[in-house]
């Protein structure tokens, strides 16, 4: 493979673009990471990458979290990332990864006197739940199949769920693995008190009644941008949308329910522990706002221009 990865400041081949086996990151989790989509608009013959500024500023909140600091400002790593698109000239729709995290000597919890470390790579991505979910059979134009989680979402005074740490991805991974053994496409996993909180790697959306209904912050969610996006498109829509707390038995009774997220887009769900959502059709209003979603980050709608940053 020929692609290019930005480590510490210099672009090194995909074979060579390694970590030491005492990396801490590796032994406990001590790393931030991103996921971002740059999407290919043919017919412009530009990739646009979506909400790049806002992907790098949660990046840089969660790194003050875990005390991780790297040589470019925020701004600096957007420019970046645009490059490492750029370097590797894909065009196609592909997914961008940085990630920065406490590096090598591994013994020690206390992390300083460790070197911080960030890479950024690129790969190419197509849908999620059809493509990329472990060669799942899934049809996610069709709708999902997703059942409640035996594992509680973590809480935020144990492993802040509000920011993209590494270690934190184990109760996604347990609540996918478990998912997926079982039949489903995917995990929803309920908050330690038993309210709706996130899928393993995607916010939740209910429909009913016309109105919109999702998950507060307070429910132990990932502050999604994908989300923050679906908000914006449904007041434009002049659909209402409320943030609260929702209980596990308005999943079963709702007329449409919807993930959002960066690699899995806005993923319908057509049904919960084996009962149908709605008619267990993919619902009206999840198919306006996925089409609304689509236009937004592929460049077909210039009201939404100031999500997108083109590369080439
Ligand atoms: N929740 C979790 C646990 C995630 O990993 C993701 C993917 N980053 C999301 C929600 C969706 O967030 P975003 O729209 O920012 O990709």
């Amino acid at each position: 493979m020929s692609r290019k990865v930005l480590m510490n400041g210099a672009y090194v081949e995909w074979d060579d673009a390694t970590v030491h086996i005492s990396t801490h990151a590796l032994h406990y989790g001590t790393a931030v990471f991103e996921g971002i989509r740059a999407y290919y608009n043919d017919e412009k013959g530009q990739s646009f990458i979506f909400r790049l500024r806002e992907h790098v500023a949660r990046l840089y909140r969660n790194m003050r979290v875990l005390r991780l600091s790297i040589p470019l400002s925020a701004h600096e790593f957007v420019d970046a990332a645009v490059d490492v698109v750029r370097q590797n000239e894909l065009k196609e729709d592909v997914y961008i990864r940085p990630i920065v995290y406490w590096g090598a000597g591994a013994v020690g919890l206390y992390p300083f006197g460790r070197a911080n470390e960030y890479a950024i790579y690129v790969e190419p991505m197509g849908m999620y739940f059809a493509d990329v979910n472990a060669g799942l059979e899934t049809d996610g134009d069709k709708g999902l199949k997703t059942c409640v989680s035996s594992w509680a979402r973590l809480s935020d005074n144990s492993l802040p769920p509000t920011g993209k740490f590494s270690g934190a991805y184990v109760n996604s991974v347990l609540a996918k693995v478990e998912a997926v053994q079982n039949g489903y496409d995917e995990a929803l996993l309920l908050t330690k008190d038993g309210f709706v909180s996130e899928g393993s790697g995607e916010n939740v959306f209910l429909v009913r009644n016309g109105t919109v209904l999702t998950p507060p912050v307070s429910e132990d969610i990932l502050e999604g941008i994908t989300r923050d996006a679906v908000i914006t498109l449904c007041a434009d829509h002049d659909y209402r949308v409320i943030e609260r707390r929702i209980s596990r038995s308005e999943l079963y009774s709702a007329d449409e329910l919807f993930f959002t997220g960066t690699a899995g887009e806005v993923a319908p769900i057509t049904s919960v522990d084996g009962i149908s959502i709605g008619n267990g059709a993919v619902g009206r209003i999840t198919h306006e706002l996925k089409d609304a979603y689509f236009n937004a980050a592929r460049g077909n709608d210039p009201h939404y221009s100031s999500w997108l940053t083109p590369v080439f």
